[in-house]
């Protein structure tokens, strides 16, 4: 029995409610079970760490849960977020569901158990001893990939393929949480949104949107050359990347933006945005409405964000405008046949594109949305609460609306 002094003493100091209610939070976490396929081959550092290359050949049987987990305590270089809204991307729909053999879809890094989320938006309200350009009530959102700076690929200048990267929502700690610490070179602020939208509640929503807009922005801007206003642009497939895209390529001052997609909602999506030029590739002959939309002269920049490439280069290879451009940003598995012929008699070029570190990618964006060129908002069609993560990514998951965010 304890001696009545020492019971009393422990609870002035802290009752215990009140600690944990101090020291928790919410946060929705992906776990899973490390079994890699026996004929997949595992390197050394993935056996030990459980950070795998592909997430496809290696993590079975994931499942989502929430539960409450310790507030994270920033490091001296890290900033703390209080979350405001998250975006499910079309990662964390890949992540969470599973294939026949009951590994998830996703196939690229990734490490369990692990809170998921990566495209956010929050309030800057604690910050670690050596941060310098945050402060406590900046409104900020982030990039993904956590890089060191010292590595061969990092001193190149490619941070966003460091070799001793970590990606947040991916292998460590995400934004489908009450917080998230990040390290303050990751962090973006989005005060500037103040001139385009009125209330810090709008400002929060476009800002969650950004992380998904620099990917094309990326693709467009800082992968592909010559890039011209005037052009004209095909996108094949419109879901949030492509909508976001979209926005983007009618921001830069494009000739005509083409859309091309096979589910109803999302045709009607990018008609309310504004886009003219909007097909159902299974129904429409894309090589004859690029003829009638071009006039005959062929698509400038063409933007694959389907991963159906199968179904879009054959398109693509018969539409390419004189020194066309085409930025190829989905991540399909399966290996496209390409005509190259095509590409020497055009004088065309493809452009792979990932992420969006450095290069003014993130200014850009921002710069867009504060000058009221690049509105993403009409694209939020479904917002959920934390507690609902997995209904909100059961919805993304059926393809029918622009950007489903989470409210936390
Ligand atoms: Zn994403
Ligand atoms: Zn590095």
């Amino acid at each position: 029995m304890f001696s009545s002094d020492i019971l009393e003493a422990t609870v002035t100091i802290i009752p215990l409610w009140d600690s944990v209610a101090y020291i928790t939070m919410k946060a929705v976490i992906l776990d899973g079970e490390w079994d890699p396929r026996p004929e997949y081959e595992c390197s050394e550092t993935e056996a030990d760490t459980h950070k795998s290359n592909n997430g496809s050949q290696t993590w079975k049987h994931p499942a989502l849960h929430i539960e409450n987990r310790e507030k994270p305590t920033p490091e001296s270089d890290e900033v703390l977020v209080k979350v405001r809204y998250t975006g499910v991307c079309g990662s964390d729909i890949s992540m969470t569901h599973a294939d026949g053999d009951r590994y998830m879809h996703y196939s690229a890094y990734v490490n369990l158990p692990n809170v998921i989320g990566h495209e956010f938006s929050g309030e800057v309200v604690e910050t670690g001893e050596d941060v310098q350009s945050f402060s406590k009530g900046d409104l900020v959102t982030s990039e993904v990939t956590s890089y060191c700076g010292r590595c061969h690929m990092c001193r190149n200048g490619f941070n966003g393929h460091c070799e001793n990267f970590e990606q947040l929502g991916f292998t460590i700690p995400g934004a489908f949480a009450e917080y998230v610490a990040v390290p303050e070179i990751l962090l973006w602020d989005v005060s500037p949104l103040e001139k385009a939208y009125k209330s810090k509640d709008d400002i929060l929503k476009a800002a969650a949107t950004i992380e998904p807009t620099t990917i094309t922005y990326n693709g467009l801007f800082g992968r592909a050359e010559g890039i011209r206003p005037g052009d004209y642009y095909a996108f094949h497939g419109v879901g949030p990347i492509g909508l976001t895209g979209m926005n983007v390529a009618r921001a830069a001052g494009a000739g005509a933006v083409i859309a091309f997609e096979p589910s109803d909602e999302r045709r009607d999506l990018a008609r309310e945005l504004g886009f003219e030029y909007v097909f159902n590739p299974v129904e429409t002959d894309p090589t004859q409405a690029v003829a009638q939309v071009t006039d005959g002269m062929g698509v400038d920049v063409h933007v694959e964000t389907a991963g159906a490439v199968a179904q879009t280069y054959p398109a693509i290879d018969e539409t390419l405008a004189e020194t066309a451009n085409v930025v190829h940003i989905s991540n399909a598995g399966e290996p496209a046949s390409v005509d190259l012929r095509q590409y020497q008699a055009n004088a065309a070029q493809v452009y792979g594109a990932e992420g969006h570190t450095g290069d003014r990618i993130f200014t850009g964006v921002i710069r867009l949305m504060a000058a009221g060129k690049l509105d993403n908002l009409p694209l939020v069609t479904s917002i959920f609460d934390l507690e609902e993560a997995d209904t909100a990514i059961e919805q993304a998951s059926k393809r029918v609306d622009g950007k489903v965010l989470i409210e936390v």
